[in-house]
């Protein structure tokens, strides 16, 4: 163990045993002073946002306006929380059984306690501060862990918490897997934790060890359903645009797509038209609006899927090229991916989109019940019977219907995975629930 690891677990203890102690008096802050919190925040990240704006640039080469749908989405739940907090907090009056006539009932919303907090690199800002805030507003302490991938933005997270919080209430460590493995050792109450479903695993095996409670917000592979109703034109230009949404680096992004075999040329023809008009200029990959992949491994590991699937025999149908010097894979298409290629099992997290058509919508299904659950399914139809069919005969944490990712800015909905695309669920209410223990109290009548 060298020096500098020495002293961050040191610290951690330290801060562990802090937070041991004050998570009673955080847990007993009214909403007025989990308001005044958040608004402190708030008043912090503004302060910031040149800095936040200027790592998301170093880190993955996000423009200023990529770098705001983050900011504008932490500002987002930070209001709405500041709106309804005081309503969130309130107790549930739940009516009594015939047994329990002349007693009284409720749930009320009580502090998990030490919440654990990983964040991604992809979203770096945002998936830090999204889930800090429902911890903030249910009255947690929390120990934070930026992503170690998109270490400038790390840096000003640190810098911001720290501005706002006393590590006895959030504390933040920067760090990679030696010190994400220190802090799972710690009982904590909670963890918070967004990344791939193979860590997720050991998460959630560390977490039993103290039989602390998890939400896992990971990926997979989500597919689309374009049906022979569909606009295809609308379908296309939306799926091949989001595909591409930080260069494919979104847990939501959509990544195969199951067209009806009478729409494909179309499909195919309108999203090659897409990446032309949205990613090139004078025939040149426009950097200023296509984003880097994170680093030379994923880059390496987004490649390897490439051309592991055309020496399969896939067709290569647009892009395919790889820019070392500015870290770069174009918009890329691919038709007749073979079952064995490795793109097949394995999520992209990269700007590839395979396409496979169908004639009947129940070889579909097949294969869709056969793969873990996805995070998203996206379903393209003018048909509401094709729709609930789908929905009928598929899984996915969420669903948008002709249109992607669009149910995650829904804040009213519930934003999860199932099984394998994780565990529990956050967004408004949905996000201070799951940071609360909802505690039954049965309050009974005196008898004598
Ligand atoms: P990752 O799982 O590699 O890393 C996430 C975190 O886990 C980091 O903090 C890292 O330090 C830690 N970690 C890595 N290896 C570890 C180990 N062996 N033991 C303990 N801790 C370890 O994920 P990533 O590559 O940073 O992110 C990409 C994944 O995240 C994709 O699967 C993507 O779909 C998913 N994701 C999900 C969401 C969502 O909201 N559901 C959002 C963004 C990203």
């Amino acid at each position: 163990m060298n020096a500098e690891n020495k002293i961050a677990v040191d610290e951690v203890s330290e801060v562990f045993d802090l937070q041991t102690e004050n998570q009673w008096h955080v847990r007993r802050s009214s909403a007025a002073q989990r308001i005044e919190k958040l608004k402190r925040l708030r008043a912090a990240v503004l302060s910031y946002e040149d800095e936040i704006k200027s790592a998301l640039f170093l880190d993955l080469r996000k423009n200023e306006e990529a770098a705001t749908l983050e900011l504008d989405a932490v500002y987002g739940d930070i209001d709405d929380a500041i709106a309804s907090v005081t309503e969130w907090m309130k107790p549930v009056i739940v009516e009594t059984s015939e047994a329990f006539k002349s007693a009284r009932a409720k749930l009320v919303y009580e502090a998990r306690g030490i919440v654990l907090l990983f964040g991604a690199w992809n979203f770096p800002f945002t998936l830090v501060f999204q889930p800090l805030v429902p911890i903030i507003a249910a009255g947690n302490c929390a120990i934070v862990k930026p992503n170690e991938l998109s270490p400038n933005t790390s840096l000003v997270i640190s810098k911001i918490v720290k501005d706002v919080f006393d590590k006895e209430e959030i504390a933040v460590f920067e760090g990679g897997v030696d010190l994400a493995n220190r802090l799972l050792e710690l009982p904590i109450d909670h963890v918070f934790f967004t990344g791939s479903p193979a860590v997720g695993k050991i998460v959630m095996a560390a977490a039993a060890k103290h039989l602390a409670s998890v939400t896992l917000e990971l990926g997979g592979k989500n597919p689309v359903i374009v049906d022979k109703s569909a606009n295809i034109e609308d379908a296309a230009a939306k799926i091949a645009f989001l595909r591409n949404m930080n260069t494919g680096q979104v847990c939501l992004c959509p990544e195969n797509v199951y067209v009806h075999e009478d729409c494909k040329d179309e499909f195919i023809a309108v999203a090659k038209a897409t990446y032309s008009a949205t990613c090139y200029v004078d025939g040149e990959l426009n950097t200023d609006v296509h984003g880097k992949i994170v680093d030379k491994r994923n880059l390496d590991r987004v490649r390897g899927y490439l051309d592991d699937a055309i020496a399969k025999g896939a067709s290569l149908e647009f892009g395919g090229q790889v820019d070392e010097s500015t870290q770069s894979i174009h918009p890329t298409i691919l038709t007749n991916v073979p079952h064995d290629a490795r793109i097949m099992s394995e999520e992209v997290f990269g700007p590839i989109l395979s396409i496979f058509t169908y004639k009947d919508i129940s070889e579909v299904y097949k294969s869709l019940q056969k793969q873990e659950k996805p995070l998203a399914l996206y379903v393209f139809s003018e048909d509401d019977n094709f729709v609930e069919d789908v929905l009928a005969n598929t899984s996915s944490g969420g669903v948008t219907v002709n249109h992607c990712v669009m149910h995650y800015l829904e804040h009213n909905l519930p934003f999860g995975g199932v099984n394998g695309s994780g565990i529990g669920r956050y967004h408004g209410i949905h996000g201070f629930k799951e940071l609360s223990h909802e505690r039954a109290v049965l309050h009974t009548a005196v008898e004598v």
